[in-house]
């Protein structure tokens, strides 16, 4: 039990020993004096300063590792959306209030230094901020784990509006540097794409496929330490960045003289050049595919390095090793282990597919079926060629024991190969990953039951029990303690701290939830939260808003089925009610939209413009006396939901029930009281479970009555025709009345809903708008309001995502902590 060493720190951690660590990194680090160092000079040096600390412990935490011989999880995925990691390290490091002292000493804050920051954004929305949020949770929770990814050049595009529109800017994060990555060439790796396969004699006399002639690409990991909260474990990021492997290629430089020998570095060095901007689609471009190997070959590389440090026998891979694939987007590595294995090492395919199963696991993330992976099969010949060798041997192999479970069944045969035939056969990452981990799991308990009963049934039946759920997850670090300082300090003055690290705790509030004193306290932290708002919307934006009014928000990806064009058809029935009537008795309201579109999604952007003009117009009038107003705030982003989450009374989270696999900004928005008009779709149904369904609006369809209506045929015209105000707004967006200059521009969203609407956005529109004049009487009604609101804190204790992976550790990876 005392065989851990107690690990102590060499730096000094109190207020005059910080200023001076400050200073020093801000002359050694920096070459700056305290004269001329500008704002961003000293947040990168108390950055530096709290980074030492956190090294400190991440050295510490590595040779523990180590030392123990410790079974490590490795968390694979394309995207990493961290946000800005300044707060986060002075909380981790347990040095937020000595710094703050330090920092007034000389005449600095840290809410100034935080601005400094520019967020990473290396991920697109919900599927790489959960990624951030389980490395935060690893940490915490004193597991080992690393986490592999692409250090991407550019991150998700910068967001501007031009006359309403959506412009896109390259998110340059990297231009001055940042205080938290560490390189590390002296782990650089060397990997090859493209080339062919020959058959060649190996060293034992074999007629054996070997892959040849490829491209080679070097790898150069950047480390990013991950503290945990309130424990001294530091855990770390990995991320490749590409380059060639020669700084110059001479042999093109003779061939085609200096541009040539340029020009191929400049190839191998676009592999790690952009992240792709699509959510929820994908576009099967080679770049992609590259980007994908790329990572992943450099990750198992590195894995296999660590493992032989301590590791005789490889049949010990699977108790030392556990690999998580977020989404499909790495599920190469499956098919990249197995060559390792069984090319390179000479192992057994038997053998060799054994210790693959048992080392991954995959989480899914969505059904949309225009989001599942799918290569052809030309491409993935060119790309890699001996990968898809090894594929169609692995579903040769998967269709026989299909054969030997059903004979004859030739439909199943062809609904579970992972190969889809047609014109152009394509490879179907989905199919490979279940095929190749011994746990799938979705992650909202009613997106698990939709995968195993809609999308997987037949592998649901064919792998028993391979299926389960792991309900998504959220940081109460930074989505409450950092994100909502008054509330936390509301929180611990009144239950204590220790909420941070156990989020259960919360329910001790409940007991509060009726005491008039503690209802007017919470709201007063809501209100300055709100002011605090709607100062950022007014430097912004330009727009005046009043606090008193609902913050009614919407803060997500732009996409049709999350349904921002139905929360814009309320507001343009409210709009109208209010101009029809103008003695209508609701409370004010101001509607929050915060979103990016895919470049390439018209109709998504479409929808930005229709929000921001229709906004521009009701803005303006003053015939409603400011009782709506619409604000898009341009370029949503990690810290900008840090801002708008604590101010929020209302979350919009209506997608069409069965498309939202889990959401996690539902999560966010709950935590810091915010109240959910919601349908039944993905994590929502357990926030009710939670929360209590006098505590929620709940509206729209049910899975079940989707799925009736579209086996019926929807007929969106018919809903268009029966409602006398659902077809007033909608032929209002479709005239040119909120767009003159632009006439016809909102044509594609008006068409869309009355002969497409894949989302039944106009058969959920009545049960919406209903439910929200529901919201309104709440609203109006203080006391009743507060002590919802306060409800939804209380008991949003299972959405720490630090339940969720102290789930995937013990059902899942069989992972023990390590104490440092
Ligand atoms: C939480 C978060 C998301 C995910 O939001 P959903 O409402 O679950 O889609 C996307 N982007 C950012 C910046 C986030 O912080």
């Amino acid at each position: 039990m005392s065989e851990s060493a107690q690990f102590t720190s060499a730096i000094d951690h109190s207020v005059p020993g910080l200023k001076k660590l400050i200073k020093n990194h801000l002359k050694f680090s920096l070459a700056r004096d305290t004269q001329t160092a500008s704002r961003r000079d000293w947040w990168l040096a108390t950055s530096k300063a709290a980074q030492s600390l956190i090294i400190e412990r991440m050295i510490a935490t590595q040779t523990a590792h180590h030392r123990t011989n410790a079974k490590r999880v490795y968390y694979f995925s394309l995207e990493f959306l961290m946000g800005r990691l300044f707060s986060n390290s002075l909380y981790s490091a347990g040095i937020f209030d000595e710094i703050e002292l330090a920092l007034q000493e000389m005449g600095l804050d840290t809410e100034t230094l935080r601005k400094e920051e520019y967020d990473m954004a290396l991920g697109n929305g919900g599927l790489g901020r959960l990624a951030a949020c389980f490395l935060d949770s690893l940490a915490t929770l004193d597991l080992p784990a690393v986490g592999y990814g692409i250090h991407y050049q550019y991150g998700l595009f910068k967001q501007e509006f031009r006359n309403g529109h959506q412009v896109e800017l390259p998110d340059a994060w990297l231009t001055y540097g940042t205080p938290w990555e560490i390189v590390r060439p002296e782990h650089s790796t060397e990997v090859q794409v493209f080339g062919q396969v020959e058959n060649v004699f190996d060293d034992r006399g074999n007629y054996v496929p070997r892959w040849t002639g490829g491209k080679k690409i070097l790898g150069v990991p950047y480390d990013i330490p991950i503290p945990g909260f309130g424990t001294n474990t530091v855990n770390f990021l990995r991320l490749w960045e590409s380059r060639a492997p020669e700084e110059f290629d001479f042999e093109a430089f003779n061939r085609g003289g200096y541009g040539e020998a340029v020009r191929e570095k400049n190839v191998s060095e676009t592999i790690s050049k952009v992240l792709y901007p699509n959510d929820k689609t994908e576009s099967g471009k080679e770049l992609r595919l590259v980007q994908q190997y790329f990572f992943v070959a450099c990750s198992l590389r590195d894995i296999f390095r660590r493992f032989r440090k301590d590791n005789e026998a490889w049949e010990d891979f699977p108790e030392k090793v556990a690999i998580q694939l977020n989404d499909t987007h790495p599920a190469i590595a499956i098919v990249e282990l197995l060559r390792l294995f069984h090319d390179e090492y000479g192992m057994a395919w038997e053998k060799a597919w054994s210790i693959v199963t048992k080392t991954f696991a995959y989480t899914n993330h969505t059904l949309l079926p225009e989001a599942l992976e799918k290569w052809s099969v030309p491409l993935f010949q060119k790309v890699l060629p001996r990968h898809l060798q090894l594929i169609f041997e692995i579903n040769k192999r998967h269709l026989e024991q299909v054969e030997a479970k059903w004979p004859g069944d030739v439909h199943r045969k062809r609904v579970l190969s992972i190969i889809e035939e047609g014109h152009v056969q394509m490879v179907r990452m989905a199919h490979l990953s279940v095929v190749g981990s011994f746990s799938v799991n979705g992650v909202a308990a009613l997106h698990t039951q939709l995968l195993k009963a809609e999308l997987f049934p037949e592998f649901d039946e064919m792998f028993p029990g391979k299926f389960n759920n792991k309900t998504n997850g959220i940081t109460p670090r930074r989505w409450l303690l950092a994100c909502n300082p008054r509330l936390s300090t509301l929180i611990s003055k009144k239950i204590g701290t220790g909420w941070e690290r156990d989020l259960d705790k919360l329910r001790g509030l409940e007991q509060y939830a009726n005491d008039p004193d503690f209802q007017s306290e919470f709201m007063a932290v809501k209100h300055a939260n709100k002011v605090d708002l709607a100062r950022i919307i007014k430097t912004q934006i330009g727009i005046s808003v009043n606090p008193a009014a609902l913050f009614d928000v919407q803060i997500k990806r732009l996409h049709e089925y999350k349904r921002q064009h139905l929360n814009l058809l309320h507001i343009l029935a409210l709009y109208r009610r209010l101009l029809q009537n103008p003695d209508l008795d609701i409370a004010p309201r101001v509607f929050i939209f915060s979103a990016k579109a895919a470049p390439g999604y018209d109709l998504a952007k479409c929808i930005i413009k229709a929000i921001n003009s229709v906004g521009t117009h009701i803005n303006a009038d003053k015939r409603i006396n400011d009782r709506l107003k619409v604000v898009f705030l341009p370029n949503y982003r990690v810290s900008l939901a840090q801002r708008i989450v604590p101010a929020a009374d209302l979350s919009e989270q209506i997608s069409t029930a069965g498309k939202e696999a889990s959401g996690t900004g539902n999560m966010k928005l709950a935590l810091n009281g915010a109240l959910t008009i919601g349908t039944l779709d993905g994590a929502n149904v357990e926030i009710r479970e939670e929360v209590g369904e006098e505590n929620i609006f709940i509206c729209g369809m049910t899975v079940e009555e989707v799925t009736a209506l579209v086996k019926k045929g929807y007929r969106p015209h018919d809903f268009y025709m029966a409602n006398e105000e659902l077809r007033a707004v909608v032929d209002w967006i479709g005239s040119n009345y909120f767009t003159p200059d632009e006439p016809g521009c909102l044509r594609m969203l008006c068409d869309n809903l009355i002969y497409n609407d894949p989302f039944l956005v106009l058969a959920d529109f009545q049960s919406y708008s209903d439910s929200h004049k529901l919201v309104d009487a709440a609203f109006k009604d203080k006391p009743r309001w507060a002590k919802m609101a306060i409800m939804n804190t209380a008991r949003m204790g299972k959405f720490s995502s630090d339940r969720t992976i102290g789930q995937y550790a013990s059902e899942i990876w069989k992972l023990d902590p390590v104490k440092v």
